[in-house]
């Protein structure tokens, strides 16, 4: 059974580019782990590609990954070629004879002049045509097909399936692939050489090397590209970051299926007769692995746990429980990030004028004041000057306007004299200025937002300006509400003697909302076990989360417990907090339960410090503690040792002030509260001004 640890997949191109800005035609490689993408990466030449696949080679040899790099162009050409060039019939010969003879830099390369070196070793006309180079004729290569008693086949078996790809034979003219086929193979061959007995690759060989090198084709799962680029960006990078995804989202039988081929020449394309499974695999909502179910088990022989190795443990035992998916930019507000979101364009895209006045070239200004003719036009945003400025020319330019060529400082309207076809100003203007830089704000190709992130409004604003149109983010975490005990009744029915009003059930309701999630109220459920077995039953089946509150302790009515200790999921953590008897946390099918105490006080406290970063992971935002603040008391307490302590607190005057009682019954002092005092594990002693830790309520949110 084959597994991979990580999936690259390389987008490769025969064309030369040495500029820095991302292009189509270029290379672009995008890697997955556990079918998370990271963002795709644009390689600019195939210099540049070679040392990155080194590198990433060299990674998951150090970490003992196991990689497959996938690429888009043929292993193999069509069979008795190997031998009809090399005289053996051994692909690794053919990829030997190219690296011999193929000269490739970033600037220039050989491969048409290849082509028609090897059409020479061939009768007739051919195999290879046509020969894209404008300027120079070259023997051997026809510029059009009239190849003739070659002696090859035209396609590979692969290909006969593969619809609309190109012959390897094409090495010139728009998406032929020839020419990355010449290109490609003395990489791969050096790269096989440079890390000898760690690749392996298919269909030539057996999988049973850290790394391996696979065909892929991105026609395979064209109709999901086309969704991809259809919300705009480059073609190249999604493709290879949408198949490096499906590749790595595929079930181990799935992968088994397509790489179970017999093509010792020509080689195969990976995913070839699976397709559905692939663009499955490329657009499906993820699904993330279950939680081990021993998620909540506490230490043996542990018996208070301090807040922070509590929390310390949830930290590292949970891990996101939600799909992911696309959305248009507009929805985002709010949402999750589910991958790092890289800006597709600079900002600004150009450079251009920060004000309205008069651009020149800095240069052109001598000492003393200044008299400048104006060129006839203007520059505004959106509507730029078409033409240069000559050398001590100005010209007019309106806010947020691309700089015309020959500009490249600009002075305020307000500091100049305007006079017929001229400007007059003071010396003094520095260079570049009242000009912002092209990508001064944000280059493309830089991570704008993080994984994890949860969406505000500029965070938006900044995706839009740099050219996003969609974002991969998490569904929202769904969270189901239950209240247990007999004495509760729901707001607006008759309470008799004994009886109060379900108090927790619309304040946790409330508090998920508050954090982003969905919510389903599941009502209040008698202190009876079949009842709560029953309303347990469909938390599982309709959220991502339960929040219980009563019954989590040891008592006889206290079934919440009782019921996840018959699970076998159950750990009641005693953490050294207070507010907050044991707090029950357990797996009910699956599902995460956080069975938080009854007292409605010990309620919130509980929810805000465990279950509100515990859900957090869940719906894939970051760990993060809670912003406090230090700052006077305006109380006197004197504190033992043993448990940290929340108290009921809000500031004013800046100091901070806190409830007249700590009865955590009292549910007015909820009320009350603008946030929480942070006392310290260990015995603490506040007297008037003595600085404390205050955490707004508003740092949880
Ligand atoms: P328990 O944890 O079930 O023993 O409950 C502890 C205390 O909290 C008892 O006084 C309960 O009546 C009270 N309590 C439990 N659930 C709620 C609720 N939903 N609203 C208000 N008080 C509650
Ligand atoms: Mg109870």
């Amino acid at each position: 059974m084959t597994r991979f640890d990580r999936v690259a997949i390389v987008d490769w191109s025969g064309g030369n580019d040495t500029g820095p800005r991302p292009k189509k035609d270029a290379i672009w490689m995008g890697c997955a782990r556990d079918g998370v993408c990271e963002p795709p990466r644009y390689l600019r030449n195939r210099t540049e590609a070679e040392e990155a696949i080194a590198e990433l080679i060299e990674n998951a040899l150090k970490a003992g990954d196991r990689l497959c790099i996938g690429f888009d162009f043929p292993f193999g050409y069509p069979n008795g070629f190997a031998e009809a060039l090399t005289g053996e019939v051994d692909v690794f010969a053919v990829w030997d004879w190219l690296e011999a003879h193929v000269e490739d830099t970033p600037k220039a390369n050989n491969r048409f002049d290849v082509a028609g070196q090897i059409n020479r070793m061939f009768p007739g006309v051919g195999p290879f045509w046509f020969n894209g180079l404008r300027n120079r004729d070259i023997v051997h290569l026809p510029r059009k097909d009239t190849r003739d008693g070659h002696g090859m086949t035209e396609w590979r078996r692969a290909e006969a399936l593969a619809k609309g790809a190109f012959t390897c034979w094409q090495v010139g003219g728009a998406g032929a692939v020839g020419g990355q086929v010449l290109t490609g193979l003395p990489v791969l061959n050096r790269l096989r050489r440079r890390f000898d007995g760690q690749v392996a690759v298919w269909p030539l060989e057996p999988l049973n090397r850290p790394i391996s090198f696979i065909e892929i084709w991105p026609g395979l799962i064209n109709s999901v590209v086309k969704e991809a680029e259809a919300k705009g960006g480059i073609r190249d990078a999604a493709q290879v970051r949408l198949l490096a995804r499906a590749v790595s989202r595929l079930s181990a039988d799935d992968l088994d299926a397509m790489l179970d081929v017999d093509a010792p020449e020509e080689g195969w394309i990976m995913g070839l007769g699976h397709e559905d499974k692939l663009i499955a695999a490329a657009r499906g909502v993820l699904q993330p692995p279950p939680l081990k179910d021993d998620c909540f088990a506490l230490p043996a022989g542990v018996d208070w746990t301090p807040v922070d190795e509590a929390l310390e443990m949830l930290s590292q035992r949970l891990h996101p429980v939600v799909g992911t998916r696309h959305v248009p930019l507009q929805d985002g507000l709010g949402r999750v990030l589910a991958e790092d979101v890289v800006a597709r364009r600079s900002n600004p895209p150009e450079a251009n004028t920060a004000v309205d006045g008069y651009g020149f070239a800095f240069d052109c200004l001598g000492q003393g004041d200044q008299v400048l003719p104006l060129v006839e036009g203007r520059s505004a945003a959106g509507v730029p000057f078409d033409g240069s400025v000559p050398e001590g020319f100005a010209i007019r330019v309106l806010t947020g306007a691309e700089l015309p060529d020959g500009v490249d400082t600009v002075i305020l309207e307000e500091d100049v004299t305007l006079g017929t076809g001229e400007i007059a100003f003071r010396e003094g203007i520095k260079r570049g200025a009242n000009t912002r830089n092209a990508g001064e704000d944000v280059r493309a190709g830089a991570v704008i937002l993080s994984q994890g992130r949860c969406l505000t409004p500029a965070d938006l604003a900044l995706a839009s300006a740099t050219g996003i149109a969609d974002l991969s983010v998490y569904e929202p975490l769904k969270v189901a509400v239950i209240s247990t005990g007999d004495e509760l009744v729901d707001p607006g029915e008759a309470a008799r003697d004994g009886q109060i009003y379900d108090a927790n059930r619309p304040m946790l309701l409330g508090l998920a909302k508050q954090f982003g999630y969905q919510t389903i109220d599941l009502g209040r459920v008698a202190d009876d076990r079949d009842a709560l077995s029953t309303a347990l039953d469909q938390a599982a089946r309709e959220a991502d989360v339960i929040l219980t509150s009563g019954g989590a302790s040891a008592g006889d009515e206290d079934h919440v417990s009782a019921l996840l200790n018959e699970a076998g999921a159950m750990a009641q953590w005693r953490i050294a907090l207070k507010p907050g008897r044991p707090l029950a946390l357990g797996m009910w099918d699956g599902t995460p339960v956080f069975g938080l105490p009854g007292n409605p006080v010990a309620a919130l406290v509980c929810t805000l410090i465990f279950a509100r970063p515990a859900m957090r992971v869940l719906a894939g935002q970051t760990w993060e503690d809670p912003q406090g603040f230090d700052l006077p008391a305006a109380f006197e307490k004197t504190k033992k040792p043993g448990r940290r302590e929340y108290l009921r607190a809000r500031v004013r005057d800046g100091q901070v002030e806190v409830f007249k009682s700590e009865g955590s019954g009292r549910i007015s002092g909820l009320s009350w509260a603008d946030g929480l005092v942070e006392l310290p594990d260990g015995a603490a002693k506040i007297t008037q001004g003595t600085s404390v830790r205050y955490i707004p309520f508003g740092s949880f949110d």
